[in-house]
């Protein structure tokens, strides 16, 4: 029997970073609820990715879709140019009570490329407004990932990034090693030795630090020392830099802080959200700003900050997005998110014996195989398949970031399923 939905999508249609001319196997999802999704043909998958950090309190969850059924019978949406509205208020009131202090103006985006955009236009115009248009590099650290957009590709690693090849188009920013001091590790302040100098060198044309706080996601999954958080927002202090932290995936609870600058104890400038935002429901992102940034934006020419998408502060997404920080606020996600940290160290750990390992890192509800060589995706990805979990590898990775709902049971079958199709994949 031929399948019309896989044929058409095998010939019309791209999908994260894949050939529409050669691509890899695809399957059918038919349905989600709670933690499984259903395929076409009726195999249930136990899911490991949370649709890439997104659906924390998995899927179809009676209370997210009572946000976006209540909200759509008022209205999907509105331009919110001139207008607002209540969904659009009361999350960002909850944004701005949950997030870091200083913390208090919200630019609300599409999506976590587009806050990284946002974010570093707005530390762009800060510095135009003040006089110092000459401010216009950013300064990041190597095993980056901030999105495929284009200013948001010019930070990304420039060389394990995914955007390599677009090297002759992008602006030249400055990079600087990542900290090797590893998150529960000693801290050796030589890590700051890079990103010291090259302030020193060249503070006068840079306008913010720009980094994702103590976990690199898709730049190669790193947990660094918050330490270097910290130290970062000392640097960008003394030589009058913007610091950008760019929490779109760790944000909300992930790294076992709500974000995760607070392992830290810092505040940055400028935050960039998204991801599970939404619980997983809608694309929405925010970026919040200090009272400072957005005065410096205000206040000289041309007086407002130049921007606003058509679908700004979608009804919909905010109001899913207000439902899923209120689920956040009754806190079970403490216990979940580290009940599924213990579980992870344990049920991975045999994959330290494996001789194609090179690491395996647990950190909040975040688990990493490191591999010495890369995984045969199409092969791999059928394995897990078979196994009945849903696992996406990149590279050299297999991680998992499973729904912080998940149950003790489905998390061991999930492990237990990884080191198995690893252990058989490289055999
Ligand atoms: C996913 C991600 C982005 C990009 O978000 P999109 O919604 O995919 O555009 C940016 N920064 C970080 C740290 C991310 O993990």
């Amino acid at each position: 029997m031929s399948n019309d939905i896989l044929d058409f999508d095998r010939q019309h249609i791209w999908h994260p970073y894949t050939s529409t001319t050669n691509p890899l196997p695809v399957r059918e999802v038919v349905s989600a609820h709670g933690v499984r999704l259903k395929l076409k043909g009726g195999r249930e998958l136990v899911d490991g990715m949370s649709s890439w950090w997104a659906a924390i309190h998995g899927y179809n969850h009676p209370v997210l879709n009572a946000a976006v059924t209540d909200q759509l019978s008022r209205m999907a949406h509105v331009m919110f140019g001139g207008l607002t509205h209540e969904p659009a208020v009361e999350l960002c009131r909850l944004l701005v009570n949950m997030t870091p202090e200083p913390l208090t103006k919200v630019f609300l985006a599409d999506s976590g490329s587009v806050a990284v955009e946002v974010a570093i236009k707005m530390a762009f115009q800060f510095w135009i407004c003040r006089g110092y248009p000459q401010k216009n590099r950013l300064l990041t650290i190597r095993g980056g990932y901030h999105g495929d957009t284009f200013a948001a590709m010019s930070v990304c690693d420039p060389v394990n990034g995914m955007h390599e090849r677009f090297q002759n188009v992008l602006p030249g920013h400055h990079f600087v090693s990542r900290p090797r001091s590893r998150f529960a590790g000693e801290w050796d302040e030589d890590d700051m030795v890079p990103m010291r100098q090259t302030l020193e060198r060249h503070h006068r044309e840079i306008a913010a630090v720009i980094l994702e706080p103590v976990v690199q996601g898709a730049g190669g999954m790193h947990f660094y020392h918050p330490m270097y958080v910290r130290r970062v927002r000392e640097l960008c202090d003394e030589f009058d830099v913007l610091f950008i932290a760019d929490e779109i995936a760790t944000g909300f609870g992930r790294t076992g802080r709500l974000f995760a600058c607070e392992h830290a104890g810092v505040a940055p400038d400028i935050m960039c959200l998204g991801k599970a935002l939404t619980g997983g429901y809608m694309t929405l992102a925010a970026v919040l700003a200090t009272d400072r940034v957005a005065k410096g934006v205000c206040e000289g020419e041309p007086g407002v900050f130049m921007h606003g998408p058509t679908f700004m502060g979608n009804p919909l997404a905010c109001s899913v997005a207000r439902a899923s920080l209120g689920l956040l606020a009754q806190g079970d996600w403490v216990a979940q998110v580290s009940r599924i940290g213990a579980l992870l160290q344990e049920g991975l750990d045999p994959c330290r014996k494996l001789t194609y390992t090179i690491d395996v890192r647990v950190l909040g509800a975040i688990g990493v195989v490191e591999l010495r060589e890369p995984v045969r995706m199409a092969e791999i990805q059928t394995a897990f398949v078979e196994q009945g979990v849903w696992v996406r590898p990149f590279g050299r990775l297999v991680y998992v970031m499973p729904p912080y709902i998940m149950e003790d049971q489905d998390l061991a079958f999930l492990t237990k399923s990884l080191v198995k199709v690893v252990a058989e994949h490289f055999r």
